[in-house]
């Protein structure tokens, strides 16, 4: 099963003329490895702008059976069909175990219980 956790991305703009990137991402784990790193970038001469937004990152292997044990990576015949639902989570793979008549599905990461997950929105309805 996977999870998402979040983190954050720190974007980090360099004065033009300067050898190699210009702009830099880096991705860190907490709060505070923002902090140093904002500030270690305002403090830095050849910083011209840093900016950060919180990040969402999906982690771990999705599973690789059905939750009747069924194997997902067989022939083309039994791989599991995938779907995608947004959700405010960041969203979840949909697998449909394609063994037999098993009908098997399941989300990965499981919907939470603060999980509203729902289809690309729909047309609305004509007429
Ligand atoms: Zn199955
Ligand atoms: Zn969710």
């Amino acid at each position: 099963m996977s999870e998402w956790v979040r983190r954050w991305q720190v974007d980090v703009r360099w004065r033009p003329g300067l050898p190699g990137d210009r702009l830099s991402a880096r991705r860190v784990d907490s709060v505070a490895a923002v902090g140093r790193l904002v500030a270690w970038a305002r403090a830095h001469p050849d910083v011209t702008a840093v900016k950060h937004r919180p990040v969402r990152e999906l982690v771990g292997d999705p599973p690789a059976t059905c939750r009747r044990g069924h194997p997902y990576d067989g022939g083309s015949a039994t791989r599991s069909a995938r779907g995608w639902l947004n959700c405010d989570c960041g969203g979840h793979l949909v697998l449909a175990c394609r063994w037999g008549d098993c009908g098997d599905v399941q989300q990965d990461p499981p919907i939470g219980p603060d999980c509203a997950p729902r289809r690309e929105a729909a047309p609305p309805p004509s007429g």
